[in-house]
C-alpha cells in the first residue's frame, strides 16, 4: 500500500542531508562544547557554525540566537522570561486567541503568577487586527506575542504592522514562527521582531531542538539555571548533534525557500481544486491566498473529522484534525472556534499539510481515496440524514 504523509505541520521527515550532517556528532565527534580540549572545541565550532546559519536566515547577529529544546521551550522562555524580567514595568501581556498551546498555556501560567493577559480576537479567516492590538496596549503592557503562520489553518498574520503598533508603544514583540521558518521569508529587522521561536522538526530537522532569537538589549530572565551555556540564557549541555541538524536543515531551507513556496502552493492548490470537483459541500477554513503554502484546513459537512482520519489511515494516508496536540480529545479546535466556525463544521475539519517530499502522485492518490470515504461517512451520518 502506498504511504502518503500529509501531516507535515505536526512534524516533518528528516532530510537525508540533515541526517548525514548529524551522524559524525552522534559517533566520533561526541565532545562537550564546554570542554577546552580538541573534542570540546570541535563541538563548539559546530554549534557556532549552526548559530551563524540560523542568524543568516533571520537577518540577525549570531549572538542573538540561543539554542533550546524546541518551539515549546522557546515560547515559554519568551513569554515567562520577558514577563519576569520586566515586572517593574508592568504585568500585562497581549496575545491572540489562536496561538499554539505553548504560548497560550504559558499565558495561563503567568495569570496564576499575578500577570494579566489579553487574548485578541481574529476575523473569519484567522487574522488579528492591528487596530484591536493598538486598543489593547496599556501603560503596563510588557509583551505582545502573535504567531506568524498558524499551525492549524495556515493563516499568516500581518507581523510588520502588528509589531510596529507594539514597538511604537515601547512594548516588546514576540512571534512564534515555528510553522513559517524556512517556508516564508523572515527578516527580524523588516518585520520588527524582538523575540522569535523556531523548531527544527517542523523544517526537516530533528526533534527536540530549536532556537530563540532575542534582540540584543531585550530584558529576559532564563528558565533554566545551571552552567554558563548559551551565554547564561539556557543552562544545560548543548544537544550538539541536534543543533548541527538544525543548522543543516536551515541551510537547505534558505536555498530552496522560493522554489519550495511555489511547489507547495501549486501542490495544495491542485489538491483543493480536485477536492472541490469531486466532493460537494466542502469548506476551506482560513484564507486561500494568505496562508502557509502547504496547509489546507477543510471542513467536510456532515462527517466527523476523526472518522475521516481513521478511514484515510486505513488507506495509508496520514492527516490531522485540528492540531496534533488536541487530537484524541473531543474538544473542538480553539483556533476554529475563535474564527467563528460553527461547532459542527469545526468537528468536521481535517488538516492536510503538504511538505517538501510530497508529490503530485500523492495528491492523485488521496483524491482517489477520499471521495468514497466521505460519501460512505455521509450516508451513515445521523446529522446528514436529518438534513435531508
Ligand atoms: C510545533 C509547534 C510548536 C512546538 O514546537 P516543538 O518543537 O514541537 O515543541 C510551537 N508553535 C507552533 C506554531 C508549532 O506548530
Amino acid at each position: 500500500m502506498r504511504k502518503v504523509y500529509l501531516d507535515n505541520n505536526a512534524t516533518t521527515p528528516l532530510c537525508p542531508q540533515v541526517v548525514r550532517a548529524m551522524l559524525p556528532y552522534l559517533k566520533t565527534h561526541f565532545g562537550n562544547a564546554s570542554s577546552i580540549h580538541a573534542f570540546g572545541r570541535e563541538a563548539k565550532t559546530a554549534i557556532e557554525s549552526s548559530r551563524e546559519k540560523v542568524a543568516g536566515l533571520l537577518n540577525c547577529h549570531p549572538e542573538e540566537i540561543y539554542f533550546t529544546s524546541g518551539g515549546t521551550e522557546s515560547d515559554n522562555l519568551a513569554l515567562k522570561g520577558v514577563a519576569f524580567a520586566n515586572r517593574d514595568k508592568g504585568r500585562h501581556l497581549i496575545t491572540s486567541s489562536i496561538e499554539h498551546h505553548a504560548v497560550l498555556e504559558s499565558c495561563h501560567f503567568l495569570e496564576t503568577q499575578g500577570f494579566e493577559v489579553t487574548y485578541l480576537p481574529v476575523d473569519r479567516s484567522g487574522v488579528v487586527s492591528p487596530e484591536d492590538l493598538r486598543k489593547a496596549i496599556r501603560e503596563d503592557t510588557v509583551l505582545v506575542s502573535i504567531m506568524h503562520g498558524n499551525n492549524e489553518v495556515g493563516t499568516i498574520q500581518p507581523i510588520a504592522e502588528l509589531s510596529k503598533t507594539a514597538r511604537d508603544a515601547g512594548v516588546y514583540f514576540h512571534s512564534d514562527t515555528v510553522q513559517s521558518t524556512g517556508k516564508l521569508k523572515i527578516d527580524v529587522e523588516e518585520m520588527g521582531i524582538d523575540l522569535l521561536s523556531l523548531s527544527a522538526h517542523k523544517l526537516y530537522g530533528p526533534k527536540g531542538v530549536g532556537a530563540i532569537y532575542v534582540r540584543s538589549g531585550t530584558r529576559i530572565t532564563p528558565l533554566f539555571h545551571g552552567g554558563h551555556h548559551e551565554r547564561n540564557y539556557r543552562a544545560g549541555t548543548e544537544n550538539v548533534a541536534g543543533i548541527v541538524g538544525l543548522g543543516a536543515a536551515i541551510e537547505i531551507c534558505s536555498k530552496e525557500i522560493d522554489a519550495e513556496y511555489r511547489y507547495l502552493m501549486d501542490l495544495s492548490i491542485s489538491f483543493y481544486e480536485g477536492l472541490k470537483e469531486k466532493i460537494p459541500d466542502i469548506l476551506l477554513n482560513g484564507d486561500f491566498e494568505n496562508r502557509l503554502p502547504g496547509t489546507l484546513n477543510i471542513s467536510f459537512k456532515g462527517v466527523e473529522a476523526e472518522a475521516v482520519i481513521l478511514s484515510l489511515d486505513l488507506e495509508g494516508v496520514a492527516v490531522a484534525s485540528g492540531s496534533a496536540c488536541t487530537s484524541g480529545s473531543a474538544e473542538p479546535s480553539h483556533v476554529l472556534e475563535a474564527m467563528g466556525v460553527a461547532p459542527e463544521l469545526a468537528r468536521s475539519a481535517v488538516r492536510f499539510s503538504f511538505g517538501r517530499f510530497n508529490t503530485k502522485k500523492d495528491v492523485d492518490y488521496v483524491l482517489k481515496a477520499l471521495p468514497p470515504i466521505i460519501e460512505r461517512l455521509r450516508a451513515m451520518s445521523p446529522v446528514e440524514s436529518l438534513n435531508r
